[in-house]
C-alpha cells in the first residue's frame, strides 16, 4: 500500500440541515487540533440554540415521507450510500487519524466496522418483517407493525467519529425515522462527510442532519418535545446525565458509558498469545477505545512471565504520527487528555502501584509539539487503587495479580463497570463458566476486544449502559421503533349484540 493522501483542509466544519452545509448562527466555535501536530488545524461550529431548532424543523418536517417510503426503497439508497463509503474509505480514515490521532490502518477498520453495520441495515425490509397469526378467534386475526418513532438524535465520542455515529443512524434511516447527530466536537470532520456522501445517494433533505456543538446543543435535542428518542455513546457521568433527562423528558434513551475491561489470562493460556493480545488492546488506538483492555489479570505464576514480555513490547512501540503506515500507536486526542492521562500515572506511583514502564514525557522527533504518550505499564494493583477504578482513557495497562479463577472472577465482577471482558485460557470448561458467570455485555474467549458484530448488538452492563436496549442488530431495530399490534376482523365474521366480558379466543 502506497502512502495514504493526509486530511488537510482548513476550512471550519458547520451544520448540515436540511440538506445544506450550514454555518450556523451562534458565532460561537472551537479548534480542532491534529494531536500529531499539536496544531490548530480547522475550528468546528458550536450550535445555537437557533441552530439545534433549525435541524429539528428540517428533521420533523422530512419525517412524514421518510416514514411512508417502503423500506425497500429505504434500503436502495442505504446501498448507494454503501457504495460511496467503499469509495471514499480512505478519505474517512485519513480525516480520522487528522483529527482523532489513531493510525491511519487502525481507522481503516474503523471505517470498516460502521460500514458493516451499513450493510446489516440495508435489509431493512427483512428486519421490519413482523409476526402474523391468522384466526386468533373465529373470523379474527392479529399482527404486529413496527412503526418508526419520529425525529431521533445521536449524540456521540471523540474516539470513533465514524464507527459509532453508524451505530445509530444506519439503523434509524433504515427503520423509516429521521436522523439528528450530534458527533463529537474534537473531531467533528467525518461526520459532515458522511452528510455529504448520504445526500449524493439519494437521501431526501432533512432525513438526515447534522449539529455540531457541546452541552448547549445537546440539552436543546434532549429537552424538545419533537425529539422523541436519544442515543448516547460517551463517558459515564454523562451517559447518566443523557439517560435521567432525556426520560424525564419523555424520551426513549439508550446511553452508552465508559469502561474499565479486564483480561484474565489463566495459567495454562498460551504465553506469547496472551501477551500479543494484552499489548494491541491496550496500547492500540492509544488505549482510547471503550473495548480496550486497562485491567490485566494474571492468574498464578504466569504473571511474571506476562508482566516481563509485555514490558519489552510497551517499550518498544512505534509511536508515530498515525500516517506513517508502520506506526503501531498515535497521539492523544488532545493536550488536556495527554495530561489527564500522565496525571493518572502520577496517582498510581503515589498510590504505590510498581511503575514497570513509565509513557509520561514521550517525546516523537519532528513532531515535538504533538500530543503523545508512550505505552504505561503498572504491576501490582490494588482493587482500593484509584487507576485499578477509574476510567483513565490511554495507553496505561493495569496488572493485578490473583491467586485463582475464582478469585479472577470475583474481582471483574465486583468493578463497577461492565463494558468488555476476555479470557485467556485452552480449557473449555473455564471459558464456558467464564463467559455463563462474569457480569459483563460483551465476553471475549481468547479474543481481546470481542465488539460484537453487526447483527449482533453492542451493549454493555452496569455503569457501561443505561437504558435496555443495545446499539444496532436487532435490538437496534426495536430501539427505532414502537411495536404495534393490529387485531383484524370483517362484518361477516362479526355476531350480533354486544358484548360485556373480557373477549376470549371462540
Ligand atoms: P464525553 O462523554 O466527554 O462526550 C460524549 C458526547 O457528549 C460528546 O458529543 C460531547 O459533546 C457530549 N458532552 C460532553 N459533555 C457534556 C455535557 N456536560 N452535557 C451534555 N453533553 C456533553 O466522551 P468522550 O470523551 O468524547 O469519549 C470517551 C468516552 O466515551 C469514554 O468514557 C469511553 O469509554 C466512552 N465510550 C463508550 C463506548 C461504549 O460503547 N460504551 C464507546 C465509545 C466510547
Amino acid at each position: 500500500m502506497g502512502a495514504p493522501e493526509a486530511f488537510t483542509q482548513t476550512t471550519d466544519v458547520g451544520h448540515f440541515i436540511g440538506g445544506q452545509v450550514h454555518p450556523g448562527t451562534g458565532g460561537r466555535s472551537q479548534a480542532v487540533y491534529n494531536p500529531a501536530t499539536g496544531q490548530v488545524a480547522r475550528r468546528v461550529a458550536l450550535a445555537s440554540e437557533a441552530d439545534v431548532l433549525a435541524a429539528i424543523d428540517a428533521a420533523r418536517a422530512a419525517f412524514p415521507a421518510w416514514a411512508d417510503t417502503p423500506p425497500l426503497r429505504r434500503a436502495r439508497i442505504l446501498n448507494n450510500f454503501l457504495g460511496l463509503l467503499n469509495q471514499h474509505r480512505d478519505t474517512l480514515a485519513a480525516m480520522i487519524t487528522a483529527e482523532h490521532g489513531k493510525v491511519f490502518t487502525d481507522a481503516q477498520g474503523e471505517v470498516t466496522r460502521g460500514i458493516e453495520i451499513v450493510e446489516f441495515a440495508c435489509g431493512a425490509p427483512q428486519l421490519l418483517k413482523t409476526d402474523f397469526t391468522d384466526q386468533v378467534g373465529t373470523g379474527i386475526d392479529n399482527w404486529l407493525l413496527r412503526q418508526p418513532l419520529g425525529v431521533v438524535a445521536g449524540i456521540t465520542p471523540f474516539n470513533f467519529p465514524c464507527m459509532v455515529p453508524m451505530w445509530m443512524f444506519p439503523m434509524a434511516l433504515a427503520t423509516g425515522n429521521t436522523f439528528i447527530l450530534k458527533p463529537s466536537e474534537r473531531d467533528p470532520s467525518p461526520s459532515l462527510f458522511m452528510a455529504e456522501l448520504l445526500k449524493q445517494a439519494g437521501l431526501p433533505d432533512g432525513v438526515f442532519n447534522v449539529v455540531q456543538g457541546d452541552k448547549l446543543a445537546v440539552d436543546t435535542l434532549l429537552m424538545h418535545p419533537d425529539v422523541k428518542a436519544v442515543s448516547f455513546v460517551g463517558s459515564t457521568p454523562i451517559a447518566q446525565y443523557i439517560y435521567e433527562t432525556g426520560a424525564k423528558h419523555g424520551k426513549r434513551v439508550q446511553a452508552l458509558g465508559g469502561a474499565k475491561n479486564h483480561m484474565v489470562v489463566m495459567p495454562d493460556a498460551d504465553v506469547d498469545q496472551a501477551v500479543d493480545a494484552l499489548v494491541g488492546a491496550a496500547y492500540g488506538s492509544a488505549g482510547e477505545r471503550c473495548m480496550a483492555i486497562s485491567v490485566a489479570v494474571l492468574v498464578g505464576e504466569i504473571g511474571d512471565q506476562i508482566v516481563a514480555k509485555v514490558a519489552e513490547r510497551a517499550k518498544s512501540l512505534k509511536i508515530k504520527n498515525g500516517m506513517e503506515l508502520d506506526a503501531e500507536m498515535g497521539p492523544i486526542v488532545t493536550a488536556e487528555a495527554k495530561a489527564r492521562i500522565e496525571g493518572y500515572i502520577g496517582i498510581g506511583v503515589e498510590e504505590g502501584a510498581t511503575l514497570v514502564v513509565d509513557g509520561r514525557g514521550h517525546q516523537v522527533a519532528g513532531h515535538e509539539g504533538g500530543f503523545f504518550t508512550g505505552g504505561t505499564l503498572f504491576d501490582h494493583v490494588t482493587p482500593g487503587m484509584r487507576i485499578y477504578k477509574e476510567e483513565i482513557f490511554g495507553p496505561v495497562l493495569a496488572c493485578v495479580r490473583v491467586k485463582d479463577f475464582a478469585e479472577a472472577l470475583a474481582l471483574v465482577n465486583a468493578h463497577e463497570f461492565g463494558n468488555g471482558v476476555a479470557c485467556f485460557t485452552s480449557d473449555g470448561n473455564v471459558a464456558r463458566e467464564f463467559s455463563r458467570r462474569v457480569q459483563v455485555g460483551m465476553v471475549g474467549i481468547n479474543v481481546p476486544i470481542p465488539v460484537p458484530m453487526a447483527w449482533h448488538g453492542f451493549g454493555g452492563w452496569k455503569k457501561s449502559l443505561f437504558g435496555d436496549m443495545h446499539a444496532y442488530g436487532e435490538e437496534g431495530v426495536r430501539f427505532y421503533t414502537k411495536q404495534k399490534s393490529v387485531m383484524q376482523r370483517w362484518p361477516a365474521s362479526i355476531g350480533k349484540g354486544a358484548e360485556f366480558v373480557m373477549p376470549t379466543a371462540k
